[in-house]
């Protein structure tokens, strides 16, 4: 937790979180560049290829530096496939529970890999796919999955996501380009080489069949504890075994994990039973994650209740009765105009952000290891209205 924080401080000094227009989300190009890094290697120690999945991360002045390493993006449809085309380039593979016709030639226009959640599914458009020169594949259950949380747990009981096993009894194999599964969320590689056992003893004779497995998202691999040599030996033990097949990981979170903090102000102090400061900001707006999941975002200064002297529950500007970020303490009391610096908010964060209530939306704002601000984009009135005439 410490160490989290000391490094948050390096990244984010206040050199610049003190000068930004607050509410932002503020992105450094260097960390992202460094994270980028560390994939590559893993790329290059194993000729897997990486794609960044959009769900986490679909802010396109970022690729800029993303594309100089990854070879492309995951969609969730035809919409993060055209941003894929449009603003990454390379590779956009796209995969759904389901896709409907009018989705699909869009779909097809803006993928390479088109990936099926059922055999019902790869048989209604596999064939146009492939006529179109898409390769196509077949997402499967791997029968294995260590998620706590059931909302981020993708093979859960009752699941929709992969078929099984014996959904493939009378299916053609030859017609599949490869498999993809996704069954991990924020873990350590100790996790994949279980999920991958699991995948091999369900799905093991038909690998050799395909010319890629994808092993999804999930691997938190750009985190100071991730196992980067276990991933390293895993996949290319994997590939040796299957005739060198191609391997993708497709992680979202890995990508600009620790590369964005979320700097908001303190707007008043109040008081009803405890200490609470009213920010700039909104949990339920601006980081829903942080009552989807729940979690308690790491604060710059910030300790958990009762660490320091003074404690405040922080409170959104939204009128949800719910909109608390957390309880924290402080070793000097808050101030009205105190800015506060919340971790790890690149991720899942813009991507979810609503203009419910008609709260403003931060600022999107990246700067370089020279503090420069690079990049800013602020919003209007018009983002609300737009968004629903
Ligand atoms: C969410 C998701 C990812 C990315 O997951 P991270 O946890 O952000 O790495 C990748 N693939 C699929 C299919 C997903 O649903």
């Amino acid at each position: 937790m410490k160490k989290f924080i000391e490094l948050a401080e390096k990244y984010f000094p206040e050199e610049i979180t003190g000068r930004v227009k607050t509410p932002c989300y503020l992105i450094s190009e260097n960390k992202i560049e460094e994270n980028c890094q560390i994939l590559d290697h893993v790329q290059k120690s194993t000729g897997a290829k990486i794609i960044l999945a959009l769900k986490a991360f679909a802010q396109p002045y970022g690729f800029q530096i993303i594309k100089k390493y990854l070879h492309g993006v995951c969609a969730s449809g035809p919409v993060e496939a055209r941003l894929g085309r449009e603003e990454f380039g390379k590779e956009v593979h796209t995969f759904a529970p389901a896709f409907t016709e009018r989705q699909f030639d869009e779909v097809l226009q803006y993928s390479d890999f088109i990936i099926f959640n059922s055999i019902n599914q790869f048989n209604k458009y596999a064939k146009s796919a492939k006529l179109s020169g898409k390769q196509v594949g077949l997402r499967v259950n791997p029968g294995h999955s260590e998620v706590e949380v059931e909302l981020y747990d993708p093979c859960a009981v009752g699941s929709r996501f992969g078929i099984n096993p014996e959904d493939l009894k009378d299916f053609d194999i030859s017609q599949v380009d490869g498999f993809h599964f996704h069954a991990m969320c924020e873990q350590n590689a100790d996790v994949l080489v279980r999920v991958l056992e699991s995948f091999e003893k369900r799905f093991g004779k038909y690998i050799n069949k395909l010319k890629w497995v994808n092993f999804g998202g999930g691997h938190h691999i750009t985190r100071d504890d991730y196992d980067v040599n276990l991933l390293i030996n895993t996949i290319n033990t994997f590939r040796k075994k299957y005739d060198n097949i191609q391997v993708y990981l497709e992680p979202g979170e890995a990508v600009v994990l620790n590369a964005g903090v979320f700097v908001t102000e303190v707007l008043d102090i109040i008081s009803n039973g405890i200490d609470i400061a009213i920010l700039d900001s909104s949990a339920e707006t601006h980081m829903p994650d942080v009552l989807a999941m729940p979690y308690t975002p790491k604060i710059i200064g910030a300790e958990k209740p009762g660490v320091y002297k003074y404690t405040y529950k922080l409170g959104g500007i939204s009128c949800l009765a719910g909109d608390f970020i957390g309880t924290y303490s402080f070793k000097n009391p808050l101030k009205i105009g105190d800015r506060l610096v919340l971790l790890d908010m690149a991720l899942y964060s813009f991507v979810k952000n609503t203009t419910f209530n008609g709260i403003e939306l931060p600022s999107i704002i990246y700067f370089d290891r020279n503090f420069n601000i690079t990049y800013q984009k602020d919003f209007s009135y018009f983002d609300y209205k737009n968004r629903i005439s």
